[in-house]
């Protein structure tokens, strides 16, 4: 194809070993998940804790490798690629910046590391550092400072400099902003979207807090419990058909006023990955299960041409209204 990134049937199974007695147990942390991101696009990956999200962003980053399936950037295994070619392809930007920074090193010194990694320094990579201060709107004088003397969005920005000096094709944001300031976390989504026009970069932006969103996002996925329960544009998913899961993740967020549908509660821990029930994986939790719902395993079903999503009452619904309008016709 000629998608930037494609996910196919990409699965990460652990083997997890119990107590000394116990059985060995399979933890699906990414089932069978599809994917694909375009150059100039933002997919956000939505879910709560342990939905497989950030396991799926270091299958792109190449950090993790896939028991199952195929991810390609630019038509290349990233299985089958050198880290250091990976390097080029794919970056993080991580939610603790500091995390990846060695504190006794000047912000120069860690900017620099990219290329050293790669090659001997060169005269041309003083202006490459300046150049891309400049694109994260940071000023120069931040050069001779180290971590600690920077605030979080200082320090988020240099990440996010970092990230960009080996000019990747894709930037796997996981959890980006979510430490920040609600302003400071505004800031980085316009940065993130300008930068993005500027290079053409793809963003992977996986967050559990939803009020941004709408805000950078041209898609949106939808994990629970290792699987994309619905994926679509920013515009249909947790729309009129979309999947109660969705719609509860949506509801819990105030900050989302324009998604006024009927208001979902999510109830209850998401059940353990490791120990699966037959049918939905949400049936246990959700207000609209009905008898299918705990055998039968519903597949992601296209409701139009920018949305699919796995729940049976969704694709009755969406079968009915397509019924309707036929026979309106
Ligand atoms: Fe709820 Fe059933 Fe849809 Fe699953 S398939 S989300 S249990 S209505
Ligand atoms: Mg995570």
């Amino acid at each position: 194809g000629c998608d930037l990134i494609e996910v196919r049937d990409a699965s990460v199974d652990f083997v997890m070993r119990g107590g000394f007695f116990a059985a060995k147990e399979t933890l699906s942390a990414v089932d069978t998940v599809n994917l694909t991101l375009n150059r100039d696009e933002t997919v956000a990956i939505v879910g709560e804790s342990g939905s497989g999200k950030s396991t799926l962003g270091r299958l792109i980053i190449g950090d993790q490798k896939p028991t199952g399936g195929s991810i390609k950037i630019k038509g290349q295994e990233v299985r089958n690629l050198s880290r250091l070619v990976r390097s080029r392809l794919a970056q993080p930007v991580v939610q603790d910046p500091s995390s990846a920074m060695d504190p006794r090193w000047t912000i120069e010194s860690l900017l620099e590391e990219p290329f050293r990694i790669h090659r001997e320094l060169d005269s041309r990579d003083g202006a490459a550092i300046r150049d891309i201060l400049s694109a994260v709107r940071l000023s120069e004088t931040v050069l001779t400072r180290r971590p600690h003397e920077l605030s979080g969005g200082q320090l988020q920005r240099v990440a996010i400099a970092r990230a960009l000096l080996l000019e990747p094709e894709i930037l796997v944001c996981d959890e980006a902003v979510s430490a920040l300031d609600a302003s400071v976390q505004a800031e980085i989504v316009g940065l993130l979207k300008s930068i993005q026009k500027e290079r053409h970069t793809a963003i992977l932006f996986i967050t559990h807090d939803l009020h941004l969103v709408p805000r950078i996002a041209d898609r949106i996925a939808v994990m629970y419990l290792g699987q994309i329960v619905e994926i679509g544009s920013t515009q249909s998913v947790g729309g009129e058909l979309s999947h109660p899961y969705t719609r509860a993740l949506f509801g819990a967020s105030p900050k989302i006023g324009r998604r006024q549908g009927k208001r979902a509660t999510l109830q209850g821990e998401p059940p353990s990955p490791t120990n699966r029930l037959g049918g939905c994986p949400f049936h246990p939790r959700c207000s609209q299960a009905w008898n299918v719902c705990n055998s039968v395993i519903p597949a992601l079903t296209a409701t139009s041409d920018d949305q699919a999503v796995a729940c049976h009452l969704v694709t009755a619904q969406n079968r009915a209204k397509l019924e309707m309008a036929a026979e309106a016709a």
